[in-house]
Order: C-alpha cells, then structure tokens, then sequence
C-alpha cells in the first residue's frame, strides 16, 4: 500500500524511532520494564506541572474512551452527582458514559462553535447542590476549539467540586498547569500530542481525591483506584500491559524532550495551523470556529463555495498525493477536517494545501 501521512486527530504520523521501539518483545514482570512504566508515570506528572507528593498518574489500557470512561466510573459515588458541559461529540460521549453506569448527571450543552461559559456552570452549581463533579473536554476535537478550562476551573473550585478534564488531544500540545488550576483528574491518552502509538490512555490524578474514590468503581477493568494501587506498588500494570506501545511511548517522550518540550511542539502545531489556515484562505475555504477560540490542534473547514464538491473525491485525491485528512463531524454544517498534529511540519502544510488548490481547479 502506499503511504501517506496522518492529518487526522489521532492516530498521528509518528516518526521511524518511535515505530522502531515496538521491534522488541518486552517481558512484563522483570524490574527493567516496570521501571519503563514508571519513568512514564514520572514524566506525564513533569509535563502537567504537579508534584508527585499532591498528584500520581495512572496508565489505564485501551484508547481514550477507556480513561475517559475509567474516571467517570470510578470517582463518582452512587450518592454523588456530575455536571456535564458539552459542545462537541467528545462531550456527549461522556453523556453517553454517564448513561451506560447509572451515573446521575445534568447536562450543560452549548453550540459546537462556542465554548462553555463559566458563569452558566457557576450557576448551574449554585442552583444544584446535589452536583459534586464537574466534566468537559479541553481541545473539542470535534469542531478544534478550544475551550476555556482556567475560567471553568476557578469557578469549579471556588465551589469546592471536583474537576474532571478530557484534555485528551491537547495534553502535550498545548501547556496545562494541571496543579495551579486544580484540575483534579486530567485524561489524555498515548496517540495524540505526545506522539505515540494507541494503546493505552493516562489520568494524572490529584491523590487525595483519587483516595476518596475507594470502592467506588462501577468496572472491574476500568477501576481507576485498583489500577494505581498495583502500579504504585513497583510499576506493574493489573492486567497485561501494551508492551510494544508503552516502550513506543517512552521513546515519544524522549522525543519531546529534544524537541523542546511543549512549548516548542505548540509552536510547530500552532505554525503548521497558522499555515492551513492561511492557503486555505485564498482558495475561499473557512473554518468553522472563530479564530478567538480555534485551538491549534485541528480545523473544521466549510465545504467551499460555489464548487461542486465531493469530500469522498478531493480525500482520494489528496490520499494518492501522501496525505489522509478526516471528515466533518459537526452536525450543523458540511465541513471536513484538517489535523496539525503529529510528525507534521509547515512543509506539509504547505504541500497539503497546494494539492488542495490543484483538486479544486481540477475538478471546477
Ligand atoms: C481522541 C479523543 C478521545 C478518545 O477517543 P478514542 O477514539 O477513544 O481514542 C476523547 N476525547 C477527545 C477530545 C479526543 O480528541
């Protein structure tokens, strides 16, 4: 088959390297491997700026839906209720989570072009004292907005509620400062901004609330507590771990570092975007969300104007020219989506939006 890369919100064009690490068949129980797991645990509470005395991070098997999944049905007691604030498919899927576990919650919906208002949760809190959780996705990657956690944070906390971030295709992307905002779990997983492989998704948890979450848990396989309890012991994961993809991760991890770390990978998706953005401009194709709240991670681009267009057609041309781009998921609009992360850089962009401009003439 030929190759091309991934202009999709994950999976993500990786480099050689990282694919390269998943050439050996790791034993699971000797020391080196779970000292692997727990360098990994170290570095993911580095990159969320917490210390390890007031958070831990818990490495949970499965794609990103799984950690999502695991915090919701771990943290929120049979007596306890959670607030929802959703602008995307993203949020929703928590919707859908809390529905499945008998979770008791309320919805907060907004358009999928605007972010959720932290006053609207601060009085939706105020009016419902039953509600002692609050959720929402960071980088909605439904749409590529961007939304607002500090504001929500403050306003969470200063009513004392726990909070609960899906920053699944930001985290390592986009700089979080998890413990000065007093995010209490925050979810994102291995094939995203970090750059790795699927496999496995992450929580990095306030430890004191994870605490509290004791017996809690709704899963037997997604039991968040049970999950840290074994890994904290000596690095050894519950059930079988993703070898190949955990010793992939690491590898990742290095990477970023050298790099530069996040600041410096949120220059490159913020250029690669700035970029897209740009060029697709002059061929008369706008994205969705506002530039106030566009995130830098993905774009949602309207269907141009005055041109017969075939998304299916201009995906297959793009496709035999190296690059795969991802379709619309907003339900208002015909849109399709173009992804700035990954092993991607400006030259991409640049290439990916002159092939753009040649289907565009091609096929007028
Ligand atoms: C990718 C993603 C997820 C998880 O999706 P999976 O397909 O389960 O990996 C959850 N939330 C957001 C915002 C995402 O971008």
């Amino acid at each position: 088959m030929k190759n091309y890369k991934l202009l999709t919100p994950g999976p993500l064009t990786t480099t050689e390297t990282v694919k390269k690490e998943m050439l050996f068949d790791h034993c699971t129980w000797d020391d080196d491997y779970k000292q692997i797991t727990q360098e990994i645990r170290r570095e993911l509470l580095n990159l969320a700026h917490v210390s390890e005395e007031e958070y831990t991070a818990v490495l949970m098997q499965g794609s990103g839906t799984f950690g999502v999944e695991s915090v919701l049905t771990s943290v929120i007691g049979k007596e306890e209720k959670l607030l929802i604030a959703a602008n995307g498919a993203y949020g929703k899927r928590m919707v859908s989570i809390a529905e499945h576990a008998c979770i008791d919650y309320t919805l907060y919906e907004e358009d999928f072009d605007k972010v959720p208002c932290a006053r609207k949760i601060a009085e939706i809190l105020d009016g419902d004292g039953r509600i002692t959780h609050v959720a929402m996705v960071h980088s909605e990657t439904t749409s590529g907005i961007l939304n607002d956690i500090s504001s929500v944070a403050k306003v969470v906390k200063e009513r004392g509620r726990t909070f609960i971030v899906d920053a699944m295709s930001s985290f390592g992307g986009v700089d979080i400062q998890v413990g000065e905002l007093g995010i209490d779990f925050i979810v994102s997983s291995a094939n995203k901004c970090i750059q790795g492989v699927p496999g496995f998704s992450f929580i990095i948890c306030r430890r004191d609330k994870l605490m509290e979450s004791k017996g809690k848990a709704r899963s037997l396989s997604l039991d968040l507590y049970d999950q840290w309890e074994t890994m904290e012991k000596d690095g050894k994961w519950r059930f079988t771990s993703p070898t190949h993809v955990v010793l992939a991760f690491r590898k990742a991890l290095d990477e970023l570092k050298e790099e530069g770390g996040i600041e410096k990978r949120n220059e490159r998706y913020t250029q690669n975007h700035k970029i897209l953005i740009e060029n697709l401009a002059k061929l008369g194709i706008k994205p969705y969300v506002g530039a106030d709240v566009q995130g830098p991670i993905i774009t949602t681009f309207y269907y141009p104007e005055n041109h017969h267009f075939s998304f299916q057609e201009m995906y297959e041309y793009i496709k035999e020219r190296g690059y795969a781009i991802y379709p619309g998921k907003v339900t208002d609009a015909d849109t399709f989506r173009i992804g700035n992360i990954g092993e991607i850089y400006p030259e991409d962009m640049v290439k990916v939006t002159a092939i753009i401009s040649e289907f565009l003439k091609e096929t007028n």
